[in-house]
């Protein structure tokens, strides 16, 4: 069975705080679950029972009455290890919005029966599957605790970042002249990181995955390189693909153009990593774009190739000559790929080639 997001994080290595846990499309809108990280697990106490049960009550109230979120709220609720509790809210507001409304809600849970002269809401019998287990003074301490250590504090990265779950990762090049551009990079949580030399094109490029997660077992494989860009505006812009795909290849009717018989037409990055970013963009100090990237056997050097490519493929924002092959390996063998590819030279441009030789130079 394949393992939910939640369990994938090392929880051993979780501070309190708030996190996205994840996003789900719910017919057509966007759903968020939110882990309210009330516990450090293994180093603070669980909460009680009774106790998170009433903050279960308490809370749940106040987010629905809230006339900013209420009509977004889906659920409040106790994780059942009772080290916190998920908030699952339509749309994606942004960590630090959560973390106001929860800062304001605990500060109210921690005087709620005291300066809050309100008695715990939905705590009659016919209100709640079990009545008396509830436990003001404990929801207090706990709102105490949560909101004066953590909440009150302004939401710093530690406390609204997941660690970093990738630990293995392999990195194909097809130059040394690309290779050499990595050579100082670190990834912060990662424990290994295996730089390979391909050589250029689709099947260097595969044969060198294959090898490399057979012998790696890597959590992710990154098609990292130069590629040509498509128009003015990608100059100096480093490439994150959502997805990549081929422009050289027809297997035949009953395919798409592009299409490798058997496999998707296209090949989907996982998520992006703001670890693995952060240490890209650190590094090679380029802005990010977001986009498909084409891959093909060829140098795409004309703008009749490029207007093709751009007009039968929308969104496609750069061309190589690996990133396909290798995403068709790792999707074969079920291994997460990335790429980040810098552009070399705009395709089509009068100069392209020189361009192209003067950034491999590294002029
Ligand atoms: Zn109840």
């Amino acid at each position: 069975m394949e393992k939910i997001n939640s369990f994938k994080i090392d929880h051993t290595k979780l501070l309190r705080g708030i996190y996205v846990s994840r996003t789900d499309i719910v017919g057509g809108e966007v759903v968020t679950t939110y882990d309210i990280r009330v516990c450090q697990p293994y180093k603070d106490t669980p909460m009680d029972g009774a106790a998170a049960h009433t903050i279960e009550h308490i809370a749940a109230t106040l987010l629905r009455n809230d006339e900013k979120i209420g009509n977004k709220v889906i659920y409040f609720g106790p994780m059942g290890c009772l080290t916190g509790f998920y908030l699952i809210l339509i749309g994606a507001p942004d960590i630090n919005t959560v973390w106001w409304h929860m800062r304001n809600i605990f500060a109210d849970i921690s005087r709620w029966g005291d300066c809050i002269a309100e008695p715990i809401p939905g705590g009659w019998q016919i209100e709640c599957g079990n009545y008396k287990f509830h436990s003001l003074d404990g929801a207090r301490k706990i709102a105490r605790r949560f909101y004066s250590d953590i909440l009150q504090h302004d939401p710093s990265e530690r406390h609204t970042t997941y660690p970093n779950d990738v630990s293995k990762v392999v990195i194909i090049c097809a130059m040394e002249c690309e290779e050499k551009l990595l050579k100082d990079l670190r990834i912060e949580g990662t424990s290994e990181i295996h730089l390979i030399r391909s050589g250029i094109g689709k099947v260097n490029a595969a044969v060198a995955t294959a090898q490399a997660i057979d012998m790696f077992e890597p959590d992710v494989v990154i098609s990292f390189g130069y590629a040509g860009g498509l128009g003015d505006g990608m100059k100096g812009k480093m490439v994150f693909a959502d997805k990549v795909f081929y422009h050289d290849v027809w297997h035949g009717e009953g395919n798409e153009l592009g299409q490798v018989q058997g496999s998707p037409m296209y090949f989907y990055c996982a998520n992006e990593n703001k670890y693995i970013t952060k240490a890209f963009t650190g590094l090679l100090a380029k802005p990010l774009v977001y986009g498909t990237i084409a891959t093909g056997d060829y140098f795409v050097e004309s703008t009749a190739m490029v207007n093709k490519i751009a007009n039968i493929y929308p969104g496609t924002i750069a061309v190589d000559m690996e990133s396909a092959a290798i995403a068709q390996v790792c999707e074969k063998v079920g291994t997460p790929f990335m790429a980040y590819r810098l552009v070399s030279d705009i395709v089509g441009a009068q100069d392209q080639v020189d361009q192209y030789e003067r950034t491999i130079k590294g002029e």
